[in-house]
């Protein structure tokens, strides 16, 4: 028997995914699994061809560390044509196994244990775990509902010398906030009086609702020298299990985030990068990006007015695929997390409890979380269910 103990401290402050746990519960309940974001329907046929031409063409071997030229190529280029924003596909261009690493290798690169990472609350489950591998100490501030929007002078007060960087997530996850330039001149004055990095988490780009453009933070003034900008495919390309994410920042940073990104995974699986060299350079010429918008924005109306028709309360998203729903109306005896057990065990709908995207989980004790990352079918059925159940 083992005689001490063994397992690192950094594990103990947080736990494993709550979305992964739904979609367990969700598959032991035959639910409908609206917990986890990911799409239950095909991905774009190009996309597919692209890939299983790269394994016959037997691109089976590591790619270059830092992501195949030709992909770092098709971004670089996809970049500047968005955004007006260049990056040079050799030092500051770095492809990583999904977004979810490139936050953690952003993360492990340029924080020091002890400096302090501000992040806005309700946040994508990850960044908690992230802070605590890399040391780093996050500090919160409130996106506060039904608007979900921050009060300048309390984000203000999250920052001192000992910030380090703000992680920003824009389209948002889970509330579907997307930020106005206004609120990003904010948050950019304020890296600049603290000389501050930003972390950006801007896997939903492509999905903005109602004739709103995303602005990725690195395209205002000032702030590309500092700036850490975190994308990928999964979400755009219906291809969440891929795992091809990319990191965009100045070389100097670039070169820190590419050590540890070659110590820790090596490189995104090469055929499926040139899959998604092929995806990003042929997006804009197809329409698709017009396309994945208009599909998701009809997912959300259909999704939204259902919740509300069974009696939830819950703010229409500006962007991203997930609707936070209060269901105090209701009127259910028990918790977020006692209402989700019900959802999904008696109702057959799987959310995500809303206390597992705040740190003082009191916050989210009456909201759920639902994706519509789902087809229509999928969500008619699932809506049809919770208004038998409520309304
Ligand atoms: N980003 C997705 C979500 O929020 C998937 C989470 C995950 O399993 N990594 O549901």
């Amino acid at each position: 028997m083992l005689q001490r103990s063994v397992v690192a401290g950094r594990t103990a402050v947080f736990t494993e995914s709550v979305i992964r746990e739904m979609t367990r519960l969700a598959m032991e309940h035959g639910a409908i699994n609206l917990a986890q974001g990911f799409p239950d329907f095909p991905a774009p046929e190009f996309v597919k061809r692209a890939a299983i031409a790269a394994i016959e063409a037997d691109l089976n071997q590591y790619a270059i560390t830092w992501g195949s030229p030709r992909l770092r190529r098709a971004i670089a280029e996809k970049t500047a044509r968005h955004y007006g924003l260049s990056y040079d596909p050799e030092t500051e261009i770095t492809v990583t196994c999904g977004a979810t690493e490139a936050m953690m290798a952003s993360l492990l690169a340029l924080v020091e244990p002890g400096d302090e990472v501000v992040v806005f609350e309700p946040f994508y489950e990850n960044y908690v775990p992230d802070a605590a591998m890399s040391g780093a100490v996050p500090v919160f501030v409130p996106l506060r509902p039904p608007e979900y929007t921050f009060d300048p002078a309390e984000l203000r007060s999250a920052f001192s010398r000992r910030t380090k960087a703000v992680i920003v997530n824009t389209p948002n996850n889970p509330c579907g906030r997307v930020f106005t330039r206004a609120e990003l001149d904010v948050i950019a004055s304020l890296c600049h009086e603290f000389d501050c990095l930003a972390v950006t988490d801007e896997i939903y780009e492509h999905i903005v609702f109602d004739g709103r453009r995303h602005v990725p933070l690195a395209s205002l003034p000032g702030m590309r020298e500092r700036t850490v900008a975190i994308s990928g495919i999964s979400k755009t390309f219906s291809v969440t299990g891929w795992r091809i994410g990319y990191v965009l920042a100045p070389a100097h940073l670039s070169a820190a985030i590419r050590k540890v990104h070659d110590f820790l995974t090596v490189g995104a699986p090469a055929p499926l990068q040139e899959a998604a060299a092929v995806a990003i350079e042929e997006a804009d010429a197809r329409g698709y990006y017009r396309e994945l918008e208009a599909m998701y924005a009809a997912n959300r109306d259909l999704l939204v007015e259902g919740l509300r028709a069974a009696g939830f309360r819950c703010h229409s998203p500006e962007g991203a695929y997930y609707v936070m729903a209060d269901f105090s109306p209701l009127a259910f005896e028990g918790d977020d997390v006692a209402f989700a057990r019900f959802l999904t065990e008696k109702v057959g709908v799987a959310p995500v409890p809303g206390s597992s995207f705040y740190r003082h989980g009191e916050f989210g004790r009456t909201s759920v979380r639902f994706t519509f990352s789902k087809s229509r079918a999928t969500l008619e059925e699932a809506v049809g269910r919770l208004r038998r159940a409520f309304a």
